[in-house]
Formats: structure tokens, sequence, C-alpha cells
């Protein structure tokens, strides 16, 4: 009989969950969709209960499908990072969890800079304090919900996290999640006990810190007749989706830079952690890995994967919709248009945080004709959020020496990777497995924790269907001649939005 690690990868838009064998194939591949509340004022909001039923509803349909609940060697977790999940005693969330992109804590995050000077904390950190980072959204809840507060037993900041909660009772956090949160010390890899007592947060209330790869837990009785998990099930503390999706794509090189395609995106690379050397613009990120020597560098972009879903309104999708249909509309529209310049689009829809910086609603099509039509129109969508894409690599100082990996669910639009290797002006390579890498970067740090591999390097990836993109030579001189145009349009129009 076939022995697995099963694999969970909580993203935005689904859950994601695979069963890995000793030799790396993947089987049983599934997915469950996720709800996200959004609002007007900034609110980015999912329940927790959905991550856990829909964990649910993947072992589920594992066991009808044959799969025995004993050919499960240990549970492998990732998924979105720097959300805030109050827990009560009774180990439940006392609201809906915070997402990541959730930006009402402006005025929190301001006051923090201002109290403990911004850049004395990025030396601190990292990392820049924003609206996203956990302690101003701790203390924006504490404010608007101060008798759940009195009932915060502690906080969890990753989705997976929750998960492990609900499988073995422990409340964890892994290094890299930690990063985010804009609450943990990264030379000494340990909370901020300072600055949460100055703001009046007892240290108890955070999560314990532990590496991606220890066993933190096992399935409990009552996690055992949800999930069908066999009792004793060992569990791994595993890591955020930064770090698991870069561990997936196969990185392992300092400076090899790669691109996340979600509902939001990111170009990253390794970067050794000593000395630690912050990057020139603070909107890039700095991650602890689980190598002590390597950090990520990160360029988080929140328009991303969200903008083609809203694109999918131009080619007539409405709420409730079946968007699959509307995916492939938008890109045979999108395919047909060829070379749209001048027409640019500025993806900043929502807030933003790199390659520019913006609370939101800094959206625009510029150089619209009476002529333009509908396909050309979402064009400049994919060309867009690929300018914005190399803009990042810029502030990140990726070399275009090589080629790009590019991995993550928007990597299945091949106009928008045609319009990235455009923009880049270098070849991408796409895996085939794409919107699994993360699920696969946690399995195979599981797979070291049971020594079915040596190290993370010799992981055995199962990716037959990988394709080269190669940019177009006329396309691509087009996409670096509009660079320019494209950052001073959004350069203009983030100015616009800050003054009004
Ligand atoms: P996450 O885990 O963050 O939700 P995924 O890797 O699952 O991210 O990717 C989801 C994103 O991929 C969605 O925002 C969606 O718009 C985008 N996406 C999915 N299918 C397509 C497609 N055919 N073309 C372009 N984008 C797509």
């Amino acid at each position: 009989m076939s022995t697995f690690v099963a694999a969970f990868d909580v993203g935005t838009t689904s859950l994601k969950a695979i069963l890995v064998t000793r030799d790396g194939k993947i089987c049983h591949e599934r997915k469950a969709a996720l709800t996200t509340r959004m609002t007007e004022d900034g609110l980015v909001e999912q329940d927790p209960q959905e991550w856990f039923e829909a964990m649910c509803s993947v072992t589920c349909s594992w066991w009808k499908a044959g799969v025995k609940p004993s050919s499960i060697s240990i549970i492998a977790m990732t998924g979105q990072m720097q959300d805030l999940i109050p827990i009560s005693l009774e180990k439940r969330a006392l609201c809906r969890a915070i997402l990541y992109s959730d930006m009402r804590a402006v005025a929190e995050s301001e006051h923090i800079n201002e109290l403990f000077g911004k850049s004395f904390l990025r030396e601190q950190l990292a990392n820049t304090m924003t609206p996203a980072s956990i302690l101003p959204k701790m203390l924006h809840w504490r404010r608007q919900f101060p008798q759940s507060f009195r009932r915060t037993h502690r906080y969890l900041f990753g989705a997976k996290d929750y998960l492990i909660m609900m499988l073995c009772d422990r409340l964890v956090c892994d290094p890299t999640t930690a990063s985010t949160t804009g609450l943990f010390l990264h030379g000494v890899q340990r909370w901020y006990t300072d600055i949460l007592e100055k703001c009046d947060f007892s240290v108890s209330l955070m999560p314990d810190i532990e590496t991606a790869g220890s066993v933190v837990g096992s399935v409990n009785r009552s996690a055992s007749k949800w999930t069908g998990f066999l009792q004793g099930t060992p569990i791994t503390c595993g890591v955020g989706d930064a770090m698991a999706a870069t561990l997936g794509a196969g990185i392992a090189e300092m400076n090899e830079a790669y691109i996340y395609l979600g509902t939001t995106a990111w170009v990253a690379s390794f970067v050794p952690s000593v000395p630690l050397k912050l990057p020139a613009n603070d909107a890039i990120y700095t991650l602890a890995g689980q190598d002590k020597d390597k950090d990520l560098r990160i360029a988080p972009v929140l328009n991303a994967g969200n903008i083609v879903s809203w694109a999918l309104t131009l080619v007539g999708c409405k709420p409730g919709d079946d968007a699959t249909r509307f995916y492939e509309l938008l890109e045979k529209e999108a395919a047909a248009a060829g070379d749209v310049a001048p027409l640019t689009f500025v993806p900043y829809l929502n807030g933003e945080r790199c390659p520019i910086q913006t609370d939101g609603q800094c959206g625009a099509f510029v150089g619209i004709s009476a002529g333009t039509t509908m396909g050309q129109l979402a064009r400049a969508v994919f060309n867009g959020l690929a300018q914005s894409l190399r803009w990042c690599a810029e502030l990140l100082d990726v070399s275009e020496n090589g080629a790009l990996r590019v991995v993550g669910g928007g990597a299945r639009s091949a106009v928008w990777l045609q319009a990235i290797a455009d923009a880049f002006g270098c070849p991408l390579i796409v895996s085939g497995r794409s919107e699994i890498q993360p699920a696969l970067g946690a399995a195979s740090i599981a797979m070291q924790t049971i020594g079915w591999a040596d190290t993370r390097s010799h992981f055995p990836l199962d990716d037959d269907g990988r394709v080269l993109i190669v940019p177009d030579v006329d396309l691509s001189m087009a996409m670096r001649d509009g660079h320019k145009r494209f950052k001073r349009l959004s350069e203009v129009i983030v100015g616009l939005e800050r003054r009004s």
C-alpha cells in the first residue's frame, strides 16, 4: 500500500490539497472554494470555520475515493499569512479572520510609526509597519470590539495555523509567517515583547514559534471524528505560503527570482540573511526562512489575480456565474487584440503595497479612443499587471539573465504569461502544476521531517507539464517602450488619489 504526505494550502480563493508519495508522485489533487467578504471601506475577511470545513470536505472525498486514513504518514500545511485570528480559551475563532489585504487599520499604523519611529521599527523588524501588519490590526480590533478582546486567549496569524489548532489544539506560528506580523524581531527570531507591552498586549497572547519542519502535535480524537484522519497522525508546523511557493517552485539558489501569480502576487528571491542589508525601497519585505542563512526578499503585490477576476466583468461575467467560461472568453478576446499600445491600464483598483503604495481606488484605463474594443481593454489589463510586476522586479534588483519561473493559479492564462515574458524581456518557465506549488513546498518540508528526502533540493518534483514561454520580439519592444509611461501614469494617478 502507498503511503502519503497529505499537504494543504489555504489560499484566498480556495483550499488546495494533494497527497504525495515517497517518490514525489502527486495524487488525489483536490480544491474547495472559499468565500471572501469585502466591503467598500477596506474590510477583507474570511470565516476560519470555512477553512476547516473545506479541509473536512477534501479528506472526506479522499476516503470516498478509497484512500485509507492509515496511509497518511504526516500532515503538511501552508497558507495565507498576515491574518489576524483572535482565539478564545475554548479554541474557537472570536470573529472572522481579518486578512492580509484588509486596510482598515491605517490610523493605527500611522500612530505606531510616529510613536516608535518608522526607520527604527524597520531596522528591528526588517520590514515596514503598514496597515496590513498585525499590530495595527490588533489595536484596531481591540478598540472596536473591547468585549471580544477580553475573551481573547491567543492570536493566530496564519490560515494554516487555524487548521493546526483544530487538528491538535496547539497554537503555533512559523518564522516566515511571524516575519509578516510587525511583531517579530528578525535578528533574534522571537516576538517583540517591548512593543507588545508598550501597546498593552501580553506576550502570552502570542502563538508559539516553531520551525516549519517540527512536528507540533498529532490529530486528536475530535479532529479525527471530523476529518477522518487517524487519531495520532503527526502534523508539521509548515510554513507561510510565500516560503512554501518558493520551495515548491524549486528555488534554492541565492538571487534566483521567481513570480507567484495568485489572487495576490509576488516577485521574490533568496538573499543571504547575514549581514542583513535592508533594500532601498521600504515596500520590499524580508521574510525569515527556515534555513538560518537565507532570507526571502519579496515584493508583495495586492493587485494581481483578483484584477483578472474583476476583468471578467468586461466579458459579461456576473456575480454567481461560473467563472470558467468567462476566463476562456477573456483570454480569447485579449489574445486577438494584439499590440494595444499606447492604451495603458493602471491596475491599482485595491490598496497596493508594491511597486507603489496606495490605499486604493487608483485603477485607470488611459488612452481610450472611440475605436477601443473590449478585447483591447482586456489585453491592456494583462499588460498593466505585467508592467507592475516588472517594476517590482526592478525594485528587487532582479537581473534579467536566464529564465524566470512562474507559479500560481494565474499562470493558467497564456496571455498574462506572454505579457510578463514581453515586459521582462526574458523567457518564463511555467510549471504544469503551477497552482499546487505551495502545497508541494509544504509537502517537501514534511518529507524531510519523516526522512523521505535528504534536503529540500533533493525533493523529487513531479512536473511533466513544464513549458517555456519566450518573449515576442515586437511585443517585447512595445512593452519596454511603454514601461516608462506606465510608471509615470501610475505615479500621477496615485498622487492624485493622495491629494484628494
Ligand atoms: P490563491 O491561493 O491566492 O487564491 P491561486 O494560486 O489559487 O491563488 O490563484 C487564484 C487566482 O488565479 C485568482 O485570482 C484568479 O483570478 C486567477 N486565475 C484562475 N484561473 C485563471 C485563468 N484561467 N486565467 C487567469 N487567471 C486565472
